[in-house]
């Protein structure tokens, strides 16, 4: 018997190995521990392998079958399979990337149980002697009436246990400094009882922020019905389609999500829901477990290994019938879904960035499509592809125009900044007029938003005497300063290399450093210093970086300990915080001098997505962009938050230039060692692919250097290939690839490419 089984190993096709006597037949889905060169590692059976010719002797056999029934189930396996074909990655790396860490390598498993010790009437009662006598004294018992001594370490174990009579977990306690046989001594003199467990680790800790309670009794808005409505009636068809519900910021759309799931799962079908970010999970995670109980779930990268293998095995063993969840969530081995919901669909981090590089979006609605199930699309700003496919009939679009209660959307003023710079100077970071609207929200006690897109304090060091800016080593971005104060560094933002900022030009030696340009510490300081009386805080990723802190800085925010809130597109992103009433955008023009045809769409996005996060409590709202292109479409239309005009200008662009949603698009990457050896490997990769050019309907341009022409220390070419068939795009690309195995392992192809940068 041979079988094909996924292993996990970047660009590698499916492996043969045998089944030797003696060991069950591993079902597909199922766990295997398999050999690879010296290596041992756990792959997934994918099915039989049926090619007659094979031989005994010539085919390895597998070590161990892990599970005798499937670990993944059939029809995850099936969507990892397509997507590893669509997005021309491994199978192996693709199936295994949607396993939940920690069953990657080793046999772990599926009903595994944990120890846990809890502490027993005679632990209280020695507890209670030995406080008794000699509160603080540490070492022997014998002036308690206990008759055996206690360590010091001993009592803590038992003062720990006191706290939690449920009893913890022994590796927590080992975590905690408590070996396994101090613990087991307790237990022997009956002071601890040991029990097997099945112990779900729950994410959903006390300290996790918690939203406002979810109202299901209060009333819709009409829109907000005829919406749910319509959305129903689709789920009930129980057929594959494709909803987009285009509903302006404030619209409620999170209320029909929650009614939505609920209609489903009573009538027997569960519910999947992405969410573009980390930040989002919690608070929509609780919202959805106040409807749904324990019976949700969420899956994310920001959970540790343990919540999120727990969580796994929940989903699997049916225990679930709601999952909440980053991008990856979309492979969660739910049974019986009957909806998919993609919240701000438009969101680039959608997109995984490594291979598997796939759209999470687009897996849910294939997903959707292999499940006979329902795909809500939610934005107030669809991308480009997905408002194209509703215009054209190929999804349904459900609208919202207002928002709940008739709030009206911010008021929006443009602040010219060339105008600003010719009244005050060059360095103005934060206007006259966000001042002097700072300032009145801190009279008023009410809360602001001030956006700026870019991390650091400042983003470049810039040298007066020889013009040399201090770049990076290993890539062609300067090195942006972080931490004001002492000793600031400056830093890589692409492989984090960082050094202590120098007083002298590394170049020249001159001592005329000036660091230029600015990024969200410096704009908090500003802040600081203009609202000298506010609490200010900064929400980027710098300053999340421990776990736990985003949480903590969003529930400060939401209690009002915070008034201004600094940050990049993080803040900008679905947070539903009554009572911001102002939001300021430092500069609008972040990203719109990028070389990517999607800047003025991105540009737009975000403008109005963070414009949407002003007045969406009582109070009326009010936004200040501030920006050196007053007049540039995507600055004027996201002001008037006029999605639909802002589509029609872009549509013609994209049309016009030919790009998506007119044609598909590859990006390919070719890394080496020497800026002449990329070039000359994209071109004949370019050579290759001429012949399939011309009879396969696409097109290739390049090569040229890459954006980013040097990233860790390999200097990167590339090529687009633009075309209407991906699949011809594909395989045009990985028959030239296998011509060319060495340079197939320095390329990367991204089929769908959200940045071509
Ligand atoms: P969106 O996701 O469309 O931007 P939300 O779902 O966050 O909007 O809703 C915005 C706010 O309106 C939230 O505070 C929500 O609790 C509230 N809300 C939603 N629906 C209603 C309703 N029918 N009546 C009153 N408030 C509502
Ligand atoms: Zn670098």
């Amino acid at each position: 018997l041979f079988i094909r089984v996924a292993v996990p190993v970047p660009q590698l096709g499916l492996l043969t190995y045998r089944v030797p006597e003696g060991l069950p037949r591993p079902a597909v889905g199922a766990r295997v521990v398999v050999p690879l060169g010296p290596r041992i590692v756990t792959g997934i059976v994918i099915g039989d392998e049926t090619a007659s010719e094979l031989s005994d002797g010539a085919v390895k056999p597998i070590r161990d079958v892990l599970d005798e029934e499937a670990f993944v189930p059939a029809d995850v396996i099936a969507l990892a399979a397509w997507t590893a074909e669509y997005y021309a990655a491994g199978v192996g790396e693709t199936v295994t990337a949607v396993l939940p860490p920690k069953t990657r390598g080793s046999r772990v498993d599926a009903h595994k149980t944990l120890r846990v010790a809890a502490i027993t009437a005679a632990g209280l009662g020695a507890l209670d002697a030995k406080r008794g006598t000699t509160p603080f004294s540490e070492g022997g018992a014998k002036k308690g009436s206990y008759p055996f001594s206690l360590t010091a370490k001993q009592l803590a174990v038992l003062e720990l246990l006191a706290g939690t009579p449920a009893g913890l977990p022994t590796p927590v306690l080992a975590a905690r400094g408590f070996a396994a046989d101090t613990i087991a001594r307790l237990a022997r003199q009956a002071l601890v009882s040991l029990r097997q467990d099945r112990v779900n680790r729950d994410p959903f800790t006390p300290q996790t922020f918690e939203a406002p309670p979810a109202d299901l009794d209060r009333r819709l808005t009409a829109e907000q019905t005829s919406a749910l409505e319509r959305l129903s009636s689709l789920a009930g068809t129980r057929e594959f389609r494709v909803a987009l519900l285009h509903g302006v910021t404030g619209s409620g759309k999170t209320e029909i999500y929650l009614r939505l799931a609920a209609a489903v799962r009573s009538g027997g079908r569960t519910a999947l829901m992405l969410v573009p970010e980390i930040a989002l999970t919690p608070a929509v995670a609780s919202l959805f477990r106040q409807t749904f109980g324990e019976r949700v779930a969420v899956q994310h990268s920001g959970l540790s290994d343990g919540e999120r293998h727990d969580q796994w095995q929940r989903i699997r063993h049916g225990d679930i019938d709601v999952v909440v969840g980053t991008r990856s969530a979309v492979f969660a081995p739910l049974n019986r879904i009957g909806l998919l919901i993609v919240d701000e669909e438009h969101d680039a981090s959608y997109k995984q960035e490594e291979s598997p590089r796939y759209n999470g979006r687009d897996v849910a609605i294939v997903r959707a499509q292999h499940a006979g199930a329902l795909v809500v699309l939610g934005s107030a700003t669809p991308s480009m592809e997905s408002y194209y496919n509703a215009v054209s009939g190929k999804y349904e679009r459900i609208v919202l125009e207002r928002r709940v209660l008739d709030r009206p959307l911010a008021a929006v003023t443009i602040v010219d900044m060339r105008e600003e710079y010719a009244a005050a100077g060059p360095d103005v970071i934060v206007s006259r007029a966000l001042t002097a609207a700072l300032e009145r929200r801190l009279e008023r006690g009410e809360q602001s938003l001030v956006l700026l897109n870019r991390r650091g304090f400042a983003t470049a060091v810039f040298c007066r005497q020889c013009a040399g800016t201090l770049e990076c080593p290993n890539c062609s971005v300067s090195l942006v300063v972080h931490g004001e104060g002492s000793a600031p560094r400056a830093r890589c933002h692409y492989c984090n290399y960082s050094v202590r900022v120098p007083t002298k030009c590394p170049l020249c030696a001159g001592p005329y450093l000036e660091q230029t340009g600015f990024g969200t510490e410096r704009v908090e300081a500003e802040v600081k210093r203009i609202c000298p009386g506010a609490r200010v805080a900064r929400l980027d990723r710098d300053a999340v970086r421990r776990k736990g802190s985003l949480d903590a800085l969003l529930s400060r925010f939401r209690d009002g300990a915070i008034d201004v809130l600094v940050g990049t597109q993080m803040i900008a992103k679905g947070h539903d915080f009554p009572r911001v009433t102002l939001v300021g955008v430092i500069s609008a023009d972040v990203g719109l001098g990028l070389a990517d045809f999607r800047a003025s769409e991105r540009t737009f996005q975000l403008l109005t997505q963070v414009a949407g996060r002003a007045g969406r409590g009582e109070q009326s709202g009010e936004a200040i962009v501030q920006t050196l292109y007053p007049t540039h479409y995507s600055v004027q239309l996201a002001c008037r938050q006029d999605y639909p005009a802002f589509y029609e200008r872009e549509v013609h662009f994209r049309r016009t230039m030919r790009y998506p949603p007119f044609v598909s698009m590859v990006n390919v990457v070719v890394r080496a060692r020497t800026f002449a050896g990329a070039m000359d490997d994209a071109a004949d990769l370019v050579q290759r692919l001429g012949q399939a050019e011309a009879e396969g309907g696409f097109r290739v341009l390049g090569p040229a250097p890459a954006p980013l022409g040097k990233l860790r220390g390999e200097y990167r070419a590339q090529l687009l290939v633009k075309g209407t068939s991906r699949k011809r795009m594909r395989e045009a690309l990985m028959s030239a690839l296998a011509e060319r195995p060495d340079l197939a392992r320095r390329t990367v192809v991204d089929v769908d490419p959200i940045s071509v940068l």
